[in-house]
């Protein structure tokens, strides 16, 4: 089953490592942009009729930045004209300081039933220093308003000056805060994002400071019930993200509004990353596409390995062998010796290790043939 990203692209202010397709200075333009996006909507669903929908993803930007009425309306749109689900699973990424009861209570009413929330840091000064818009107690009063629900929560790793103790504390307040899920990541400092003169003065912390970080992390929420399922993703029985995990199985999604990506019927094509150009192309009826390309032979494969490996449960062999009429054990004979000491052949499956899967793109590159 397929999933769908509608993304918004608009926040209150930009934060100091970003480079996402997020414009605070357009806002604007966020009648203009969902009335295009609304178009698109109908557009594609014409075009993915024969497709059953399982998961909706609201991302951003911020998608709890615009008035509720917008993602009501998306919301609306993709049920009237999408084929979903039974009650699919549909995600919206929250910043705290961007919601009250009453938006909460309006995504609930339309089914939204996941909340992602973008927490980073439970250190105000450390939020400071990311020029995000909100404090550790914002955090507490976002999740006190989504008591009993589905909430994810982001942690970055890799901050200034940041130690394991640092990082633990602030998965307790997302853990206070009812978080069940958590996506770790890794700082990493873009190109032209005012970051970047940080990393090349030497303010942050080295590679191997970061994986010292994150293997402590892996154990203090394993420590707690909270088992890895991705390299980034972490999360208790149960409350593992549908519409990531489809992404990892190479499954098919469509990606609505500017920047977004698709891979349906084996092509990858993304959306324009501006807003003025995404419009107009909407509103002359063309595909607002800035590049496209189908997938097939080689590259294909190695997608398949490269997602699945990025997981803790690896790759299904005999997936990989219907999907692509090959005998892996045989096609990749040689990566598999070269790597064995990564590897964890069993079952039908191929694993990386859990000690190097925080190291997997070496391990990985090897099956790029
Ligand atoms: S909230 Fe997210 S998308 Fe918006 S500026 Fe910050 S990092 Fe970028």
């Amino acid at each position: 089953m397929a999933g769908i990203y509608i993304h918004v692209p608009f926040c209150k202010s930009k934060c100091s490592y970003c480079d996402f397709a997020s414009y605070p200075k357009e806002t604007s333009k966020i009648e203009s942009y969902f009335a295009c996006l609304y178009r698109e909507i109908e557009a594609r669903a014409k075009e993915f009729k024969d497709k059953t929908f399982s998961t909706v993803y609201f991302g951003g930007g911020t998608p709890s930045f615009v008035d509720e009425k917008f993602i009501l309306g998306a919301v609306r749109q993709v049920k009237k004209h999408f084929n979903l689900v039974y009650n699919p699973e549909i995600t919206i990424e929250i910043n705290p300081g961007t919601v009250n009861k009453e938006k909460i209570n309006a995504y609930k009413s339309v089914g939204i039933n996941r909340f992602s929330i973008g927490l980073q840091t439970g250190y105000d000064c450390q939020l400071k220093k990311l020029n995000r818009i909100h404090t550790a107690k914002d955090f507490l009063e976002c999740t006190n308003l989504l008591k009993g629900e589905n909430i994810s929560a982001d942690i970055l790793i890799g901050l200034e000056d940041q130690t394991l103790e640092q990082v633990k504390k602030s998965i307790d307040l997302a853990l206070t805060g009812g978080a069940k899920h958590l996506s770790v990541y890794a700082l990493t400092p873009e190109v032209g994002t005012p970051i970047y003169n940080d990393y090349l003065n030497g303010r942050l912390l080295s590679d191997d400071e970061v994986a010292d970080i994150y293997d402590g992390v892996r154990e203090y929420l394993s420590q707690k019930g909270i088992d890895r399922y991705e390299v980034s993703n972490f999360a208790l029985k149960g409350f593992e993200s549908k519409h990531n995990l489809n992404y990892w199985e190479r499954g098919e999604y469509v990606g609505l509004g500017v920047s977004a990506s698709s891979f349906m019927n084996n092509r990858r094509w993304t959306n324009s990353y501006k807003i003025d150009e995404y419009n107009t192309a909407i509103i002359f009826n063309k595909v607002p596409e800035i590049s496209s390309d189908i997938i097939e032979g080689k590259d294909a494969e190695f997608e398949f390995i490269m997602l699945a490996l990025r997981t803790e449960n690896g790759m299904s062999i005999e997936r990989f062998n219907k999907e692509f009429n090959l005998d892996f054990l045989k096609e990749y004979a040689e990566p598999l010796k070269k790597k064995q000491k990564y590897l964890i052949l069993e079952n039908n499956r191929l694993k990386i290790k859990p000690e190097y899967l925080y190291v997997q793109n070496d391990i990985i590159l090897e099956f790029m043939k």
